[in-house]
């Protein structure tokens, strides 16, 4: 759906994207992740037409940018990090006006309006003038636009930037209502907005592609190690279940996390590529001990991103 080759952005003497390459599969939702100033932005905005890239070829839906912008629109909904949104328009009014600038046709506006606002669920405010929504009732109104013409795919910039809790919790939910009829970009550099959205990841840094891969292979690939929480109810002596578990093979490492009223909570690391999660069972149950819990925890997300923005960190200090 979306193919991204060679990408190069220049503002006169920033380079802000560079040879960047990746393509996304119909009904991906993917997070465009990275820190502030990596080029999440400049890309987002050659992949919707707004600028022009300096070197590189991008297509959505197999029509090229540069060459047939008016197809990619038709199948584009955006919503850039501060929506454009008219403070002295009403919801309804102003969704209505969008629906008539994308192209649909009259007849079709008033009925494709209420889908949207329903869905997007501003419905009880299509009367309110825009200035005077909330935040989190604004960047629905803002998705609500970007989705009116029911476009394929949609480019989301920060969607939850400057959202209370309560707010983004809603605003993810309803992004991911839209991933099943939509493909998804979206970009953040919040690590958790894309554990809790994205089944893909690419990550930039310096306006240079760092990785891309799902977001379970990600992690696992760059850790390649397993790390497991364990409860354990056994001897009041912590040392001697501490000592069983490191004995246990594939094991590098036990992290007593918290003891009390001879309930024990472990982490324990494996070996690279080793995941010793049946021999902890066996070794804790065989020596009499009670395994109340013993769960797959994974490296997080944020563990591999500084793993891999680490050598351009350290080049700029
Ligand atoms: P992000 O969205 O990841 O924060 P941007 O794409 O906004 O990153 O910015 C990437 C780089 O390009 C930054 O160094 C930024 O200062 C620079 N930049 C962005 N927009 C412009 C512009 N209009 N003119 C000049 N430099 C720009």
């Amino acid at each position: 759906m979306i193919q991204v080759e060679g990408l190069s952005k220049r503002y006169a003497r920033t380079l802000a994207v560079d040879n960047i390459s990746f393509s996304v599969a119909k009904g991906e939702i993917v997070g465009f992740l990275g820190p502030n100033g990596a080029g999440k932005t400049t890309t987002m905005r050659v992949l919707t037409c707004f600028l022009p890239p300096t070197s590189g070829k991008v297509s959505i839906g197999g029509f090229d940018v540069l060459e047939q912008p008016m197809e990619v629109k038709k199948r584009i909904g955006y919503l850039p990090e501060s929506p454009p949104l008219y403070p002295d328009m009403e919801v309804g009014e102003y969704l209505t006006f969008v629906g008539k600038l994308k192209g649909l046709a009259s007849a079709d506006v008033p009925k494709r309006v209420d889908e949207v606002a329903e869905r997007c669920a501003v419905a009880d405010v299509k009367g309110k003038l825009i200035g005077k929504l909330s935040k989190g009732y604004r960047q629905r109104v803002g998705l609500a636009q970007a989705i009116l013409h029911n476009p394929d795919v949609l480019i989301l910039d920060e969607p939850t930037s400057g959202l209370d809790p309560k707010q983004i919790i809603e605003t993810r939910e309803l992004i991911s209502s839209l991933a099943g009829d939509h493909t998804i970009i979206l970009s953040t550099h919040i690590l958790s907005e894309i554990e809790h959205s994205c089944n893909k990841v690419i990550i930039i840094s310096k306006g240079k592609l760092v990785a891309t891969d799902s977001v379970a292979n990600l992690t696992n690939r760059l850790r390649g190690t397993e790390i497991v929480a364990v409860e354990i109810e056994g001897p009041q002596d912590v040392n001697e279940i501490r000592q069983k578990l490191e004995q246990v093979p594939g094991v590098s490492r036990v992290v007593l996390k918290d003891s009390r009223d001879s309930r024990n909570s472990f982490e324990i690391e494996s070996l690279q590529g080793e995941s010793p999660r049946a021999e902890l069972a066996r070794a804790i149950v065989n020596s009499g001990w009670n395994l109340n819990e013993l769960r797959p925890m994974g490296a997080s997300l944020e563990d591999v991103f500084l793993q891999l923005t680490a050598s351009e960190k350290k080049q700029a200090a």
